[in-house]
């Protein structure tokens, strides 16, 4: 048979069970035609909003499709990213599928570039055609998928290492990327080549997005439950907040010996950092501070506390606390600017993300949290399911 009978062959076995719309697979046919792909098999993934297929090139080598459902339901509350991103204003209908969904497609490539670009690990985006993203497969040799941060088999000893590397993939995605995952738990990473791959970030906002601090921190919740769970002392989410988000990190205070350095990244060889193209000094020096952060008992804000109660009441104050990211919204940045310039910076959290705050100003115990302006945040607190 030709090449296109086989492959119109192989469609319709690997989707009687998950039907695709006409349109989609002559989305498919064509790729095929253009040689790019040879044959679609089985489904890695049936999700809500895509699946993913495992597809082989003309020269045997893995690919993997995620191909958007075109149904109008799944992505209504896909509003929430939506609103508020300079890069939707124009061209985003609500009111036609199709286009909606190629609308998350493009997001979802565009993004994926971006996270390549600054030297993180994730799939590399090949195309977007429509509702179908071709990208390269994670797994091994026979097409295996890699597993999900969830399902991997993790040595305990590895474990802290991972928890290291997830923070600082995360202020790399934040500082350089200027991104936030805003889908981040370990549904959404995979455990590939003994290292963490992020992926699924068609509803990843820009770090100016008005919600990004609340979807940063709801990312970062996941981590720091994830790796405590596992037996992984963390940061707390509001230390790991501030790791993210510190636009500068202290430097070296000339009290460490090179000794101190030394054994702190000994065991960092090159191949254990993220590879950051033009800025490897600096995450080598996050990874440093990190440690060195982990290695220092929590900050305590009052002294009747344990420092234990005293960390997860923080946390807990924190992670209620309304942060926003749109200085319009419940602040007057020029105001805000000035009372940094006059060294008052008390209670602006966000005031070093947005690089306001001159290194070492922002001691934790100096944070005050600011009152979450309504209650909107809690509803979605037992929503954990980040599928
Ligand atoms: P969804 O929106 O359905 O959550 P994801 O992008 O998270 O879509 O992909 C769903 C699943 O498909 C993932 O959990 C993973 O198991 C698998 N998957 C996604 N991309 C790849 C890839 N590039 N290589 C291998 N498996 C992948
Ligand atoms: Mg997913």
């Amino acid at each position: 048979p030709s090449a296109h009978a086989n492959m119109k062959d192989k469609a319709d076995r690997a989707t009687t069970e998950q039907v695709l719309d006409p349109r989609t697979r002559v989305i498919l046919l064509k790729m095929v035609g253009r040689g790019l792909i040879d044959e679609v098999n089985g489904c890695v993934s049936t999700g809500k909003e895509a699946n993913v297929y495992h597809a082989l090139t003309p020269t045997q080598s893995h690919l993997a499709l995620k191909i958007y459902k075109t149904s109008i339901l799944v992505f209504k509350d896909r509003d929430k990213y939506v609103s508020g991103e300079h890069r939707f204003r124009r061209g985003y209908s609500r009111h036609n599928p199709r286009k909606m969904v190629r609308v998350w497609a493009e997001k979802e490539m565009r993004n994926l570039k971006r996270l390549r670009a600054a030297g993180l690990r994730a799939p590399e985006p090949l195309e977007v055609r429509e509702n179908v993203l071709v990208m390269s497969f994670l797994g091994d040799q026979e097409g295996w998928a890699s597993p999900r941060l969830k399902d991997a088999v993790i040595p305990e000893e590895q474990t802290a290492m991972l928890y290291e590397e997830m923070l600082i993939t995360v202020r790399t995605l934040f500082h350089r990327c200027r991104l936030v995952h805003a889908d981040l738990s370990e549904y959404n990473v995979l455990f590939h080549d003994h290292h963490l791959y992020i992926i699924d970030v068609s509803q990843s906002v820009e770090h100016d997005h008005p919600s990004a601090f609340d979807f940063l921190r709801n990312d970062l919740k996941n981590v720091e439950d994830f790796f405590s769970r596992r037996g992984v002392k963390c940061l707390g989410l509001r230390r790991s907040f501030e790791f993210v988000t510190r636009e500068v990190l202290p430097e070296l205070d000339g009290t460490e010996s090179l000794d101190d350095v030394q054994e702190l990244v000994a065991d960092l060889g090159d191949s254990d950092l993220p590879p950051v193209k033009s800025n490897a000094s600096d995450a080598r020096h996050a990874t440093f501070i990190l440690r060195r952060w982990l290695s220092e008992s929590p900050p305590q804000l009052d002294e009747s506390l344990t420092p234990d109660q005293d960390a997860s009441q923080e946390d807990a104050v924190f992670f209620r606390s309304h942060i926003t990211r749109s200085l319009n919204e419940v602040f007057d940045p020029e105001r805000d600017a000035a009372a940094v310039a006059r060294g008052e910076n008390r209670g602006l959290v966000y005031a070093d993300a947005l690089g306001l705050v001159p290194r070492d100003d922002l001691k934790a115990s100096n944070v005050e949290v600011i009152e979450e302006a309504d209650t909107e945040f809690d509803d979605d607190d037992d929503d954990d399911e980040s599928e």
